[in-house]
């Protein structure tokens, strides 16, 4: 199997609406590679399990009013300055700083002096068919140092014309969205989306793209994809958060052919170009004024998710494992907040009921065809 290697394998989703004939708005939101301690901490299911849980996503935010320190790997000064120009979108509604170094030149990327958020502009000779990708808010931090955390394709394809200044400013938002910590909206609990999809049409056109791209995965590996990237996760919600948004910058703009109801669909957009109500109410909830009051809703967030983890069917050992793993990750990225999620006293079975393996085993595509559902072992 090959990928596209420039990007990462995080970037991999667009690759698969491209080749559906999808206008890319952007990439794959998810998330990091973990350093390698935490990988061993955390098996790929168990990332699964918590991708799945909407109020998992709101544990990536950076701290209210802090800076976030931003560095770009490529010397193109037009986009730099689109760029820049396009947190402030972000930055007016949300108590968050970029600190990306002195205009008009701003910072160039040092292997001595680390950024949080690592800006690529340049596809490479790779083929590459992204017009953009992102780890999602602090999981950046756990990129491989000098990696790319966040890209951006000036151009569709190499050897393509550069895009226009109102297409990469929209990536731009969506992704630094995604920096910011939020996930896709298509996969808010509430979207009709994936009762629209038109799987099997969605399947054959990515058959016929990966029989002759040599980027695109085989299909086995397309169902995969489909769970973590189209499929909505799950509730609870964060607490606050807005309904669905199809208007949402955050939202992928689906072509019509993959889509049951075409236009008339519930998930058709033709395309946010700035940020829509609902996303600055997002941004709100997330970096309040007060930092006091980011510090406030996280430890509701992780109240609602040790509930979450109670009723979830999951056994006592998964459970310490996955509170845990987000204790640890708050007392890194939110030091002095000191939240924790005590699950001691909760009654948990000791093993994952059969019910969470199903659900974690047979992704909501009653409809797939085989040669696209998931191989028998799949390798994560
Ligand atoms: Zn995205």
């Amino acid at each position: 199997m090959r990928t596209d290697q420039s990007a990462g394998r995080w970037c991999i989703v667009c690759l698969v609406l491209a080749a559906l004939g999808g206008a890319c708005l952007a990439d794959a939101v998810h998330a990091s590679e973990p350093s390698a301690a935490e990988e061993a901490e955390l098996s790929a299911r168990d990332r699964r399990i918590l991708r799945n849980w909407s109020v998992y996503w709101s544990f990536l935010i950076w701290p209210a009013g802090s800076a976030i320190s931003v560095c770009f790997l490529d010397r193109d000064a037009e986009v730099r300055q689109l760029f820049a120009s396009a947190t402030e979108g972000w930055t007016r509604i949300a108590n968050i700083r970029f600190d990306m170094g002195a205009a008009p030149g701003y910072r160039t990327c040092d292997p001595f002096e680390p950024s949080d958020i690592r800006v690529h502009f340049r596809s490479g000779s790779s083929g590459s068919i992204l017009s953009g990708s992102s780890y999602v808010g602090t999981t950046s931090l756990n990129a491989r140092p000098g990696k790319s955390t966040l890209f951006i394709a000036v151009q569709a394809a190499p050897g393509k014309p550069r895009r226009s200044d109102a297409e990469l400013r929209r990536t731009i938002l969506h992704e630094i969205g995604h920096a910011l910590g939020l996930p896709h909206e298509h996969q808010h609990p509430g979207s009709p989306c994936a009762a629209d999809y038109r799987w099997k049409e969605a399947c054959a056109r990515y058959q016929a793209r990966a029989a002759k791209d040599a980027t695109a995965l085989d299909a086995s590996r397309f169902s995969t994809q489909l769970r973590a990237q189209f499929l909505p996760r799950s509730e609870p919600v964060p607490t606050g958060m807005p309904a669905y948004d199809v208007e949402s910058i955050m939202h992928y703009r689906f072509p019509t052919r993959l889509l049951t109801s075409g236009r008339n669909s519930g998930c058709f957009t033709d395309g946010p170009r700035t940020l829509s109500e609902s996303d600055a109410a997002r941004m709100k909830i997330l970096y309040p004024p007060d930092a006091a009051a980011q510090a406030v809703f996280l430890t509701a967030q992780a109240d609602i998710f040790r509930r979450t983890l109670a009723g979830s069917g999951l056994s006592r050992a998964t459970a310490m494992r996955l509170a845990g793993f987000v204790e640890d990750q708050l007392r890194k990225r939110h030091a002095g907040l000191g939240i924790k999620i005590d699950v001691s006293g909760l009654d948990l079975p000791e093993r994952d009921t059969t019910e969470l393996e199903k659900a974690l085993a047979a992704p909501k595509i009653m409809d797939l065809p085989e040669e696209c559902r998931p191989a028998a072992k799949t390798a994560e």
